[in-house]
């Protein structure tokens, strides 16, 4: 590099999970110094990218993630974005689709790559898969090759968008999946980037909101289901929104009383969510008879949305326009982030 060269940055933000633990002599895992991130990844140092490091004031295990700490992260981000080429979050593996869709959500015209991973198996250990995910996410961040303008996961090889991601595996290497949009990018020998799957640059100022609305509900249908479970989720006091997840292309029970629940959920202003249960394919109201009830009574359509998507989405419209309900209706079934296969985008939030 000749002294005029200025070398790209990325800020490493941890979070907790498995990625950051080491074994201690007694065999238990605790968490790493991430001040010591070089000791344990000496390689870093041939990076020709400059990385720093930094930590959440409470390092979690991602079962315990809520909308406090995305807000958070998207702080440290927002507060650094002008400093670093891209960001790298360490995050645990349970909760990360939800961060990761939360975070795509919060910023809007974003110019520069956020990238979670994680690990199976802590950092420390012998046959860790963290060494890979961090080295590799390290070196999407640093944008030297692209500039990828998205929030993503890198897992295993596979870069993806990260409102499209689910965690699919609490065994294998390969964990995460992201059933209705292709990978954007695949570590092999080289980083094999697909720039035209990438959202597009933006072309306005990076603009970042952070309010979420916790009260929402997600509602799990099974066959056999009881009026009394379905009518204690729609009744829980001051629920704003509710998912409900159903079978196939969207499909519900045609019984009298369950859509009798969901008018009486719409009735008193609360917003219903229909999105599958299924991993790929999408939910397309009226297609048969056992979702047709729903669409005229108003439950709006989820597309293909994952229900990692589909949770951060609605606390996030539901933040962002308190007491107007149908802003939310509105922007639900329209494209945010990419995060469904609707060229029908929505480009005010
Ligand atoms: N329970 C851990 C977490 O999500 C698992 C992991 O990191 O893989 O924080």
């Amino acid at each position: 590099m000749n002294g005029n060269e200025r070398q790209n940055k990325v800020l490493l933000i941890y979070t907790g999970g498995t990625i950051g633990m080491v074994q201690d002599a007694d065999g238990s895992l605790q968490p790493f110094a991430m001040e010591r991130i070089y000791d344990a990844l000496p390689l870093l140092h041939r990076t020709n990218y400059q990385i720093d490091s930094c930590q959440l004031d409470r390092i979690i295990d991602s079962s315990n993630m809520t909308p406090e700490f995305w807000i958070d992260i998207a702080d440290i981000i927002e507060r650094e974005y002008a400093y670093y080429d891209g960001f790298v979050v360490l995050h645990g593996t349970d909760t990360m689709a939800y961060t990761a869709s939360a975070l795509s959500f919060m910023f809007k015209n974003l110019s520069k790559p956020i990238v979670l991973t994680g690990s199976q198996l802590p950092l420390g250990m012998l046959r860790s898969d963290g060494r890979e995910n961090i080295i590799c996410a390290l070196e999407i961040a640093s944008g030297q090759q692209v500039m990828i303008p998205e929030v993503t996961i890198f897992f295993e090889s596979h870069l993806y968008r990260g409102n499209r991601s689910t965690k699919v595996s609490a065994e294998n290497f390969d964990a995460f999946s992201s059933f209705n949009y292709p990978s954007l990018a695949k570590a092999g020998i080289n980083i094999t980037y697909k720039d035209h799957l990438f959202l597009p640059i933006p072309e306005g100022p990076l603009k970042v909101r952070k309010r979420f609305d916790r009260r929402i509900a997600v509602l799990k249908l099974f066959p056999g289901i009881t009026p009394a479970v379905v009518q204690s989720i729609v009744r829980t006091p001051d629920l704003q929104g509710l998912i409900i997840e159903t079978f196939g292309s969207g499909n519900a029970p045609t019984e009298r009383w369950f859509i009798d629940s969901l008018q009486e959920a719409l009735d008193r202003g609360i917003i219903v969510f229909n999105v599958t249960q299924c991993k790929a394919g999408a939910v397309k109201m009226r297609q048969y008879q056992a979702s047709c009830d729903m669409d005229r009574i108003g439950v709006i359509g989820g597309h293909d949305i994952t229900i990692e998507a589909a949770v951060t989405k609605l606390m996030y419209l539901l933040g962002v326009f308190p007491e107007q309900k149908e802003e939310v209706r509105q922007r639900l079934g329209k494209s945010l982030r990419g995060e469904i296969s609707l060229e029908d985008t929505e480009d005010e939030i």
